[in-house]
């Protein structure tokens, strides 16, 4: 009888113990299948313009657009990847990505962006762009996504909103676009104007180190919030 008692514990434990293991799988199973998706997305970010094409310059400082859009592409890089997101650029100097010999510079330059993002197994495309308008007036930030993208324009809206609470001027509400950079591929992509090279005090604020990270905080939040929905 006591032989049978021991063994019965044993049972006991032995049950336990599977019951035990098989909940940690199911619980660590279900967390990485609920997780798969977004564990680890592909952002690609383009910093717009580059090489003989400057882009909007700086009505002030003179700065040119393809050398605030690296800027703003490099700290919004180092942002997401802070978060465990992976990011492809599509380039990561003041040079444009066109050959030297092409006859059409421009065309060469956009067709290897597209390439990199084919290329990537990109998630998604934010396109880094500041504006311009003879209007000296015109500013705030405006989020642009592709011709007809559904998903395009509700990662759009979740930039344009997380843009808002750090700038006043920010845009209400975000803009279908006919940009080359969104329509070459289905992915859900935006292209990010961050604001007005053209408004002395909006160039003064995108110029500095501050503002830049905190407009580059609320695009990454903004992706985020996008994944949550
Ligand atoms: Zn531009």
């Amino acid at each position: 009888m006591k032989f049978f008692v021991i063994k019965k514990r044993h049972l006991c434990f032995v049950l336990c113990a599977i019951l035990v293991l098989v909940g940690l799988g199911v619980y660590f199973g279900l967390t990485a299948q609920a997780y798969q998706p977004n564990l680890s997305p592909t952002v690609v970010i383009d910093a717009g313009h580059g090489g003989t094409d400057g882009g909007a310059v700086g009505r002030k400082t003179g700065i040119t657009e393809s050398e605030i859009n690296l800027q703003y592409a490099q700290t919004l890089k180092e942002v997401l990847q802070n978060l465990g997101i992976n990011v492809v650029m599509t380039r990561t100097d003041l040079n444009g990505l066109y050959s030297p010999f092409a006859s059409n510079k421009k065309k060469d330059d956009m067709e290897k962006r597209k390439r990199i993002i084919e290329e990537s197994g990109a998630d998604l495309v934010v396109s880094v762009h500041m504006n311009a308008f003879p209007l000296s007036s015109s500013r705030g930030a405006q989020v642009f996504y592709g011709l007809n993208n559904q998903r395009g324009e509700a990662l759009a809206a979740s930039v344009q909103t997380r843009l808002q609470d750090v700038s006043a001027y920010a845009k209400e509400g975000v803009k279908e676009g006919d940009f080359y950079i969104l329509n070459c591929t289905s992915l859900p992509g935006i292209l990010v104007e961050f604001g007005f090279l053209s408004n002395a005090e909006e160039e003064a604020l995108l110029v500095s180190e501050d503002y830049r990270k905190q407009m580059c905080d609320a695009v990454a939040l903004g992706i985020l919030n996008f994944y949550e929905m």
